[in-house]
């Protein structure tokens, strides 16, 4: 399969084969055309399988598919939470790649560095937002995070996250999103914790395992 088989943008096309992506993972293969679907699904794959394309190619195009619709909404329209700092910026580095032809604004907060300036530019308004757990409930209990607007929301290493103790700010932040998002689970492994994680958040969720 090459990525031109796949019902995404021209732009983001572009981008991808400036990425010097020639193919699609087997991950890619069979989350992107789920995604573009609106499914919830719960993907088991290891970090080096392209699993961050698998969710950010799909999200930018279904923004994209949204946008025409409704032009000059600043609302978070995707909400991806990350375990850790390192890997919101590893993500944040992806959607500004894959997204550098489109107009759809990324940013990301994480814990350890300053609110304000975080704070100016949530304030100008976000497509999507990557956060850490931590910082986001900061941010939304200082009023400067609406999650209303969240059609697709993401949980990247859900093992990991869980395994830090994230399981409360998880659900709680999952609680503030409208019931009707759709969500995407993304673990390397898929112990009882994350498998009742997924039963009990995600509505009749697909499976990939790679
Ligand atoms: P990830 O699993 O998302 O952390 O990706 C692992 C590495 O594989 C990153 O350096 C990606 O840029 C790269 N990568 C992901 N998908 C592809 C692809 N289809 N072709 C070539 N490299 C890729």
């Amino acid at each position: 399969m090459q990525f031109s088989e796949l019902p995404l943008d021209k732009t983001i096309l572009k981008a991808v084969t400036e990425a010097r992506f020639h193919k699609p993972t087997l991950v890619q293969q069979k989350t992107i055309p789920l995604v573009l679907k609106r499914k919830n699904v719960l993907v088991s794959a290891q970090t080096g399988t392209g699993k961050t394309a698998a969710f950010a190619l799909p999200i930018l195009q279904l923004l994209l598919d949204k946008q025409d619709a409704k032009k000059d909404e600043k609302r978070i329209k995707s909400l991806i939470v990350t375990p850790t700092r390192e890997l919101a910026i590893q993500v944040l580095e992806n959607f500004k790649k894959f997204g550098k032809y489109t107009n759809l604004r990324t940013t990301a907060v994480f814990g350890g560095v300053s609110l304000e300036p975080q704070k100016e530019i949530l304030a100008k308004g976000v497509d999507i937002l990557i956060a850490t757990p931590g910082r986001l409930i900061d941010l939304y209990l200082q009023g400067n995070i609406d999650l209303n607007s969240v059609g697709i929301f993401v949980l990247d290493e859900a093992d990991l996250m869980l395994d830090m103790g994230f399981i409360k700010d998880v659900k709680r932040i999952e609680s503030l999103c409208p019931k009707t998002k759709q969500i995407l689970l993304f673990s390397a492994t898929i112990p009882e914790k994350v498998a009742h994680l997924a039963k009990t958040t995600l509505n009749i969720p697909i499976k990939v395992e790679i």
